[in-house]
């Protein structure tokens, strides 16, 4: 069978940006660290954490408040994105070494394809050790390895012991080590589709294996059979090649605002109007976005940007609306009034990808809110922008002139190297 016999690892730095910081400062090792949100800004949002701080049950997402008082000697030190894309960089440049097939998930995360390359003789696990000894001896932190002869075990496999080691999960054992696991474990199963397995008494990967394809479908459409697949290994999605990925590498745009934004409803209002863009843009282009980067310039010439990663890759402007106001929440100083901001998708996916799966897994809700979006569209279209706006962007209509379109400006390649 076509695809069988490859040889797939998934590598996967472990609490990557915490792993970073200690890093560049050692005698914060010991301790629980967590990367947060600016300081001086009051809405601080813990962005990842160590594993002394998982302990604690810090989690990623909440209020530093909140993981103060769970955690009192907690360590929060800012993100220094600059160094995390470094790190990620040199380690796809180790990976690159063993094949050109390297594709990235996140910053953190990579698939390879040793299959049919020189270092395949070595065979998969003896292969992901040197990798795991490399990364760990040449950039000082950890990974964890996943192999199998898919992606979707390989994930597994990384997910599966960390940090610091590597699991294979061979077809033959699959189940034995495999089906045991929580159905919720593989990639694509969110909580929502767990919860409806659980509720038909599928609670392992076994269990869904085993289970009747026809009633996965009656439950879940054609995506209950490809879950089905999965659970069973069978996944024939190849891995990328370096440089593979779309030519279009992000979606953004930006706004000088006719008065100063003072408040986070300002911003909200903005970015509104941003995001319902670049949304727009995002599924004319037929992508998903996994990462969410914002901008922020205020009238001097102090200005910042801002990214995180997106739970579920996304084209829905509520969904990129909601990523862009957590990070300005964070990372905001409102005694400092902003003139521009920006927020742009990148990390951008076909949108047909199995990542789609997820969306209509997870929530009916999303497709509902997507073809929401997309009629809104096109009434627009129809009957001119100012037919329908969102109430908070409209209250806020003094930070723009009239004529909106020539207030934003479209990134085609991004905000990093357009003033904003
Ligand atoms: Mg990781």
């Amino acid at each position: 069978m076509e695809g069988q016999g490859r040889i797939i690892l998934h590598a996967d730095m472990n609490s990557f940006y915490a792993s970073v910081e200690c890093l560049h400062q050692p005698e914060l090792r010991a301790k629980p660290v967590a990367v947060g949100g600016d300081a001086e800004a009051r809405h601080g949002i813990i962005l990842a954490k160590n594993q002394l701080a998982k302990k604690y049950g810090v989690k990623t997402g909440e209020a530093l408040w909140q993981a103060r008082q769970k955690c009192p000697d907690l360590v929060i030190v800012h993100p220094h994105y600059d160094q995390y894309m470094r790190f990620s960089r040199l380690a796809r440049e180790i990976y690159g070494e063993y094949t050109d097939r390297v594709e990235p998930f996140g910053l953190d995360e990579c698939w390879l394809d040793v299959t049919g390359t020189e270092s395949q003789r070595k065979g998969g696990e003896a292969l992901a050790q040197e990798l795991r000894r490399r990364i760990k001896a040449e950039l000082g932190v950890t990974v964890s390895i996943g192999v199998s002869d898919n992606k979707i075990f390989a994930k597994l496999g990384s997910d599966y012991r960390k940090p610091d080691a590597v699991t294979v999960f061979s077809r033959r054992e699959m189940g034995e080590k495999v089906w045991p696991l929580p159905v919720t474990d593989l990639l694509y199963v969110g909580p929502a589709t767990g919860r409806k397995l659980r509720s038909y008494g599928v609670e392992t990967i076994g269990q869904l294996a085993l289970t009747p394809p026809e009633y996965l479908k009656s439950w879940f459409g054609k995506v209950g059979l490809m879950l089905h697949g999965f659970a069973n290994g069978y996944d024939l999605t190849p891995v990328a090649r370096a440089g593979e990925e779309s030519p279009v590498k992000s979606v953004g745009n930006s706004m000088t605002t006719t008065r100063d934004l003072v408040s986070l409803e300002d911003i909200s209002a903005v970015y509104w109007v941003l995001c319902e863009s670049v949304a727009a843009r995002l599924r004319e282009g037929g992508f998903l976005c996994r990462t969410v980067q914002i901008g922020l310039r205020d009238f001097g010439l102090y200005s910042f940007e801002r990214q995180l990663t997106l739970e579920t890759p996304s084209c829905l402007a509520s969904e990129l609306h909601r990523a862009a106001m957590d990070l300005a929440a964070a990372n905001w100083d409102e005694r400092r009034p902003l003139r521009s901001i920006g927020v742009r998708g990148t990390e951008l996916i076909p949108a047909s990808s199995p990542w789609q799966l997820s969306l209509f897994q997870e929530e009916a809700g999303r497709e509902k809110k997507e073809r929401l979006e997309r009629s809104v569209e096109e009434l627009r279209r129809r009957f001119g922008k100012a037919v329908i706006g969102r109430a908070a962007a409209r209250l806020h209509a003094d930070l723009w002139s009239p004529d909106l379109e020539k207030t934003q400006v479209i990134h085609p390649i991004g905000l990093l190297k357009t003033p904003l």
